[in-house]
Order: structure tokens, then C-alpha cells, then sequence
């Protein structure tokens, strides 16, 4: 392989694991801040932004992080919903056809934290939604270096009961 070619895929990556970082919602790289902690509580898939990863934004985005930011704390305020496990037998009073389909937390070391973030991401998308049903776990195994560890991903299904 010629040797302008080999440094020209070493530039290329260099610059992707380097400058990588983008903003989420344009993809455009330059000055950018972090997404408010607030955003934590809402899962990556179910943002509204385009790059689902990136918790960076730049400042022409920033009315839309703005934006956003008021409906994840409306979500915030919101009733406590009630939930039940997928394991759960009885009877769920749940208005019929108001049921969504399935929403995934994101993967935590914590069950509980990823609980946690299944239902305020819930009721931001579904702000009709006091319940969760069918509550699962995932688990996969995750690592920091030699370091392995449990991860957990909680899921459920908001609808509307009774
Ligand atoms: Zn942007």
C-alpha cells in the first residue's frame, strides 16, 4: 500500500477518535457544551435529537435544547406512575388501545437507576401514560479495562389505567 495512503487513513482516524465530538442534534463539530443533567433521565434512543449518542450540542442548537429541556422537566413533575413486572399475573386495569409500544432505559450497573430512567423517559414521551407494564430487565456483561461488571437495561410498556 502506497505510504500517502497509509497516512491518510491514520489522519482519518486520528481526527475521528480526536476531534470526534459533535454536536447531537446537527452534527457539526466546534465550540460545544453538555447536554443539561436533566437530559440524564431521558434514555439516548428516545431524544430528539438526531445523534443519539452525543450528549454535546452546539450554541445555534441551543434554543432546542432549550426547548426540550422544559418538556423532560414538565416529565419531571409529573404523577408518580404506577408499574407492574412482566412476571405479574393479575388482573391490569388498563384503558383499552392505550398502550404504546415497548421503551428501553439505557444500560446502567444499577437496576434501579435504569428503572428509574424507563419511566421518566415513559411519561416525556407519553405524558398521558400513568402506568408502566411488563417490566424486564436485560443484562449484558460490560468492562472498563480489566474490569468487568454487570450492566442492566429495564423495559416496559407505558399505557393508561383506570
Ligand atoms: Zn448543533
Amino acid at each position: 500500500m502506497p505510504a500517502f495512503i497509509v497516512l491518510l487513513i491514520i489522519a482519518v482516524a486520528v481526527c475521528y477518535f480526536v476531534g470526534g465530538k459533535k454536536c447531537g442534534i446537527c452534527g457539526n463539530g466546534g465550540e460545544l457544551k453538555q447536554l443539561p443533567d436533566a437530559f440524564r433521565g431521558i434514555a439516548h434512543a428516545h431524544r430528539p435529537f438526531n445523534n443519539k449518542t452525543s450528549d454535546y450540542y452546539c450554541s445555534s442548537c441551543a434554543p432546542k435544547v432549550a426547548e426540550q429541556e422544559k418538556l423532560v422537566m414538565v416529565a419531571r413533575n409529573h404523577d408518580p406512575v404506577q408499574t407492574w413486572p412482566a412476571t405479574y399475573k393479575g388482573r391490569i386495569p388498563v384503558v383499552a388501545g392505550s398502550e404504546q409500544p415497548r421503551v428501553h432505559s439505557d444500560w446502567y450497573k444499577e437496576k434501579k437507576v435504569a428503572k428509574g430512567q424507563l419511566l421518566l423517559t415513559c411519561v416525556y414521551l407519553f405524558d398521558r401514560a400513568n402506568a408502566v407494564k411488563d417490566i424486564e430487565f436485560d443484562r449484558k456483561t460490560d468492562s472498563e479495562g480489566n474490569y468487568q461488571f454487570t450492566v442492566w437495561r429495564a423495559s416496559g410498556i407505558p399505557c393508561k389505567v383506570q
